[in-house]
């Protein structure tokens, strides 16, 4: 019997029509969709008129389901995995999936669509030809010797931050960056879309005339860039 395939599936960000053609036509194909929330991906399914089995694999159960769909995928069944936006992996589970199946001879397929990193530099107009992804700082231990092994990052810097420390984080840059410019984007490709550029004393001046809801990418200039 051949072994089925794992593929890699992004999903949209925001707006839904982002969904790639070839996206919809794996998801049409395999067996079954790994994916973080069921109710959101089948939102996603309904409106392509798909109706793939879906199961559950998420931060908390990735542990004890990696058997599972691997067991599934060597048995001959394919299987795409996805999350609630965005690419697989980034920021989300699903690494310790695809090493498994590395280490079982799986062909892994990847089909690319949205990633918020990658969206918000290339609007950003900062310099994209080096930069370092962070992802999420840690929320509470950590979070302060990161930011200051960040002073010292030359290159630009690329953070997911979520709508409850937002703020915050502004405030650390200020803190230990101040001289650095920063771009926020807020709700990429949703409809209250907006981007925040300046100093980070300059956007605290302007955060109590801002809505602040939603999902963030923030972007660190390198040291010594400036707008001019
Ligand atoms: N895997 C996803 C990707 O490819 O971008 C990232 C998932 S991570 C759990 C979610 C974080 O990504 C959010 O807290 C936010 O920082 C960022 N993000 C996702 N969608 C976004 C959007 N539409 N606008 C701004 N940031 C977004």
């Amino acid at each position: 019997m051949t072994t089925g395939k794992l593929y890699i599936v992004a999903t949209p960000i925001g707006n839904l029509s982002d969904i790639s053609l070839r996206a919809i036509e794996v998801f049409k194909e395999v067996n079954f969709i790994a994916c973080e929330d069921t109710r959101v991906t089948s939102k996603l399914l309904a409106l392509n008129n798909t109706k793939t089995e879906l199961i559950s694999f998420n931060a908390r159960s990735e542990t004890n389901k990696i058997d599972y769909v691997l067991k599934r995928i060597l048995k001959g069944e394919s299987c795409a995995l996805v999350s609630d936006a965005g690419t697989p992996t980034i920021s989300d589970p699903g690494v310790r999936l695809v090493n498994e199946a590395i280490k079982n001879k799986i062909e892994i397929i990847g089909v690319p669509g949205a990633n918020a990193a990658i969206l918000a530099l290339s609007i950003s107009g900062l310099p994209t030809d080096s930069f370092l992804f962070e992802g999420f700082l840690p929320q509470k231990k950590g979070r302060q010797k990161k930011l200051k092994e960040l002073v010292i990052e030359k290159r630009t810097i690329v953070l997911y931050e979520s709508v409850y420390r937002i703020e915050k984080l502004i405030k650390e840059l200020n803190e230990y960056m101040p001289e650095r410019f920063i771009v926020v984007h807020r709700e990429l490709t949703k409809m209250f879309e907006e981007t925040w550029r300046g100093l980070p004393s300059e956007l605290l001046t302007e955060l109590p005339n801002k809505i602040i809801k939603g999902e963030f990418v923030v972007i660190i200039a390198p040291i010594g860039w400036n707008q001019n």
